[in-house]
């Protein structure tokens, strides 16, 4: 085996290691040290919200980088000696919170630490001991000066004691390991099973009848096992799925191996452990287990770390990304859609109407820093926000379903059907006020995003010009409004009064009121602007410098065309005169990465916009 080429002598490798920590240099030994340092190793970074983001979990946890940082004050409490470390580390969250996510990153970074950095180990021992566990009480006074502090109880497996009444303890050979969830190296599981029949052997393992036939004694150590979770995860971490269905006898056990480090195996001496207990659990179950007060010692050994849903939108789009993979095609606002309605479910109590609750969402963007941002998402963090609404596993269910019946193209027009039937006239959710507020706002986001689609797919991009032309005309006509001058009329050459007409169909794309002082103030923006520009000496461009003034322009450019569009826009029997304008409609959308079904189905969706633009 690779781990146990390389060897050293205790005693050298002792020596060695009093000489690294001479020179300031720290090795880490102990379960939540080697965890904390391989976290760390990665990076970090500060969030404006005022918590540290851990980079080793950028690719699988999203949107909840402060429960991260949480369990890692833990581990960091841990890593310096503290006795915090003897508490079971339990992650309680709504199901479908990343929890057992966030513990199975923990077993990957073990095993991605220790494959760079080999944890030495005493060799062909059965738990992969500490080597400092067989260093002699007289010899271990030192290991104080340098903040390591291993007592005067601890002592290696009963094997190794064995093998140290026969060797002297510089002599013990010492390996290297990685740890290794496929050989059982430093990372177990534990998954609950019928309680009647799990015995202690999972936790602790057995008397072995073929080693007991061996070496014949009950008292040899040797007869053991070693095979329960709490020895092959020695020296790293045992993940405890479910935690609290575990039965009693087994929480007793591992209440005694958080507490006081140990197990007790029959017929054989006690024996040390050294390893991060965590565990997870939902709400509901904790609080079962939180009544019964036969649990209250137990309750007193947990380290608890909440663990919410995700409420920022975009992080939820790369969650279902993880969760549902596109099987088939797709339009660009699919995952959009579904993720903006997962998330608007969870904040949906925090709002009191649809306006209130897409600002929320919008605010709960991590990339939107704005202080009201930064603001409102501490608030959350503080306030727990994310224990209701729905499980992203839903919403990928829903998602896989669609893909399954959509095989041909699947549209965001779907998922507002398939989220309509599933989540908000379902029987199972017709008490559910959040679920059908977060729908309305999901229509209302989409409709807005599609009309953008729809518009670039109807305008096509030689609209850019037409804006431009738009726009010069539009500014003269406001600035002889706003300077009280008259306009020479190009066509005539003749003195007319400023277009009434041109500055209230902007104002109105714009959401502005018609009074003096908007149009003036506007004026006086995109004069200021036009100056800096020229100063900077690179030509205005209205859609870069103002882009607001410019989608409005292209909104008002909208109407207009769809004005001159006679008939209906019918997909399915567009007349003899759009027929040509749907065409051309559908090449955009599919340019835009519209399956042709959902081009279709997108046009026909906003139809009837179409139908009262034109009133
Ligand atoms: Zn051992």
């Amino acid at each position: 085996m690779k781990n146990n080429l390389i060897t050293f002598k205790l005693g050298s490798w002792y020596r060695d290691l009093l000489n690294k920590l001479e020179n300031g240099e720290r090795i880490p030994l102990f379960a939540h040290e080697i965890l904390y340092n391989a976290i760390l190793s990665k990076g970090t970074e500060k969030r404006p919200e005022g918590y540290t983001k851990y980079k080793a979990f950028e690719t699988e946890i999203f949107g909840i980088d402060y429960v991260i940082d949480r369990i890692m004050q833990y581990f960091s409490a841990s890593a310096q000696g503290q006795d915090i470390a003897k508490r079971i580390l339990l992650l309680i969250g709504p199901p479908g919170s990343a929890k057992s996510t966030i513990v199975n990153m923990f077993k990957v970074i073990l095993e991605d630490y220790t494959a760079k950095n080999p944890i030495p180990a005493i060799k062909d021992c059965p738990v992969h001991d500490n080597p400092l566990y067989a260093i002699p009480y007289s010899q271990r006074q030192e290991l104080k000066k340098y903040g390591i502090n291993i007592g005067d109880e601890l002592l290696p497996c009963p094997v190794c004691q064995k093998k140290l009444q026969e060797v002297e303890w510089e002599e013990l050979e010492i390996g290297l390991i990685n740890f290794s969830r496929t050989r059982g190296i430093g990372i177990a599981t534990y998954a609950p099973m019928d309680p009647n029949t799990a015995d202690d052997s999972i936790l602790i393992g057995n008397i072995s009848l073929a080693k007991l036939a061996l070496y014949k004694e009950e008292t040899d150590p040797r007869v053991w096992s070693y095979t329960g979770v709490l020895q092959t995860g020695n020296r790293g971490l045992v993940e405890f799925v479910e935690m609290l269905k575990a039965k009693t006898e087994h929480l007793n056990i591992l209440l005694t191996a958080s507490q006081d480090k140990m197990i007790v195996l029959k017929n054989l001496p006690a024996m040390y452990l050294d390893i991060i207990i965590v565990g997870h659990t939902n709400q509901t179950e904790y609080e079962k287990f939180a009544s019964r007060p036969d649990t209250e010692a137990f309750r007193d050994r947990l380290y608890i770390v909440k663990v919410p849903y995700n409420l920022d939108y975009k992080a939820e789009i790369r969650i279902l990304r993880k969760l549902v993979h596109p099987s088939v095609p797709i339009d660009p606002l699919v995952y959009k859609a579904l993720a903006y309605y997962t998330v608007a479910t969870r904040l949906a109590r925090y709002a009191e109407d649809l306006n209130t609750l897409k600002k929320l969402i919008d605010l709960m963007d991590q990339e939107n820093k704005s202080e009201e941002a930064v603001k409102i998402r501490k608030k959350a963090i503080q306030e727990e926000w994310g224990f209701s609404g729905l499980s992203p596993r839903k919403s990928a269910e829903l998602l896989s379903t669609l893909m399954v019946k959509y095989a041909e193209g699947l549209s965001v027009i779907d998922v507002l059907e398939g989220i309509k039937s599933e989540f908000v006239d379902a029987p199972k959710y017709k008490n559910n006020p959040e679920n059908k507020q977060a729908y309305d706002a999901v229509i209302s986001y989409i409709d807005e995003e599609l009309s953008n689609y729809v518009m670039e797919a109807f305008l096509g991009t030689s609209i850019e010009e037409e804006v431009k032309s738009y726009f010069q005309n539009y500014l003269k006509n406001l600035e002889a409004y706003v300077k009280k001058t008259k306009i020479i009329d190009p066509a005539t050459n003749e003195e007319r009064d400023p277009d009434e007409n041109i500055l209230q169909t902007v104002d109105s794309a714009l959401n502005q009121i018609s009074t003096f002082e908007r149009r003036k103030e506007l004026y006086e923006r995109i004069a200021s602007v036009i100056a800096s520009s020229v100063i900077r000496g690179k030509g205005f461009e209205l859609k870069d410098e103002l882009p607001e003034l410019y989608e409005a322009i292209k909104r008002v450019f909208f109407k207009e065309k769809i004005k001159l569009v006679g008939g209906s826009i019918d997909v399915e029997m567009p007349l003899p005169e759009t027929k040509g304008i749907v065409r051309d409609m559908i090449e955009n959308l599919k340019k835009a990465g519209f399956p042709e079904r959902s081009a279709k189905l997108v046009i026909k969706r906003l139809e009837h916009m179409f139908r009262k633009e034109r009133k």
